[in-house]
């Protein structure tokens, strides 16, 4: 077990050792050289729902352009400030990028739109979330092995993503910040890969919506976030153009959360005493931003709820996007039998409708559309 060795050297007491898993529910023999989150993010980016992510929407639909983030680029900048975040508090990297790697593997096709619609569809069957819903794709849907069903994850990596799924929608969160019925906090490893999902995305979204022409630098200025920012930038760049402004700006409003979060997350583990892995569950939530950063994160997030993602230009899409998935849905729930397996079984196992939506949330954007448009079978 090298991995094992190589571990125990870097990482700190209170990250999660490979070697301390709690295993997979199908025990399986350890592999050479891998470490089993290696061997999980792999089994992640192996996965067609993985590989889907290409083709869903973040925010802004395929149809508005090709500079914006897609659903598999949001999740490849969230691996990458999860690692640094990760590598800088000698947490476990391969835990974190297995864990970002999978945190949106169950987004439907046109992000939260389609999210909504799936939820309305199933409101008598407990609905439909997209955090929930990978956990289906890890236990069930991904077909991988002859002998098993699903991905047959680490007990850690699908804990992560259940922690996730008990957590509010991002969209919730702007009026109801709290958690609902967790008593334990999750390992430091999946808040990290929760902080830096946010970290991105507050990030990207200006940085997209910019782009867009859905708001101008002046805008965002609105946010005390963004106005800190740009004036430290010009500290440093006295006459920068508009261009080179904004993309600094981007930069540093990752590199300012980043850092703020690795500051206070440190001084919360040596605050609480944490020094072993047990011992961050006991703690309240340790990787956390600054009271300050905290509070121009909400406003920076109320803003762009306000003017991106009600934005009329979003909405337009958004309602086309919900007519196409809506259609599919309907047309998929006349004759259920003819899904792919193994949805025919688990529309008796457990309904129709849950068969459909795991069916219709596994698509992408442009397959739905293509098909709506054509008027062809689903
Ligand atoms: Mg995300």
């Amino acid at each position: 077990m090298q991995y094992a060795e190589r571990e125990s050297l870097i990482l700190a007491p209170y990250a999660m050792h490979a070697a301390d898993s709690a295993g997979r529910r199908t025990p399986e023999a350890e592999h050479p050289y891998r470490s089993p989150y290696q061997r999980d993010r792999d089994r992640i980016t192996h996965s067609s729902a993985y590989r889907r992510l290409s083709h869903k929407t973040q925010v802004f639909t395929g149809e508005l352009g090709d500079y914006h983030r897609s659903r598999l680029t949001h999740t490849l900048e969230v691996a990458s400030v999860a690692r640094t975040i990760a590598r800088t508090l000698s947490l476990n990297e391969d835990l974190v990028e297995a864990l970002a790697l999978a945190h949106d593997v169950g987004h439907p096709p046109f992000g939260h739109a389609g999210e909504e619609m799936l939820n309305e569809r199933l409101a008598d069957e407990g609905g439909f979330n997209h955090n929930r819903q990978a956990i289906r794709i890890f236990e069930r849907l991904e077909h991988r092995y002859a002998d098993r069903e699903g991905l047959n994850l680490t007990v850690e990596v699908l804990d992560g993503q259940r922690d996730r799924g008990a957590k509010p929608a991002r969209t919730e969160q702007q009026l109801q910040p709290t958690r609902v019925g967790v008593t334990e906090s999750p390992l430091l490893e999946v808040q990290v890969v929760d902080a830096a999902d946010s970290i991105a995305y507050d990030a990207h979204d200006a940085d997209d919506a910019l782009e867009l022409g859905l708001l101008t630098l002046d805008d965002l200025n609105a946010a005390a976030l963004w106005s800190d920012t740009v004036a430290s930038v010009r500290e440093r760049y006295a006459a920068v153009g508009e261009a080179d402004l904004r993309r600094a700006t981007i930069r540093e409003l990752i590199d300012r959360q980043v850092s703020d979060l690795i500051v206070q997350t440190r001084s919360a583990i040596a605050e609480h005493g944490v020094d072993e892995t047990e011992a961050v569950a006991r703690a309240p939530r340790l990787a956390t931003h600054s009271a300050e950063i905290a509070a121009q994160k909400l406003e920076l997030e109320a803003f762009l709820f306000r003017r991106v993602y009600r934005h009329d230009e979003v909405l337009k899409h958004r309602e086309e996007a919900k007519r196409a998935l809506g259609a599919a849905f309907d047309r998929c729930l006349v004759e259920p039998e003819r899904l792919p397996p193994p949805l025919p079984q688990i529309a008796v196992e457990e309904s129709p409708r849950r068969a459909v939506a795991d069916h219709v949330s596994s698509l992408t954007d442009r397959a739905v559309l293509e098909t709506w448009r054509r008027r062809q079978d689903w």
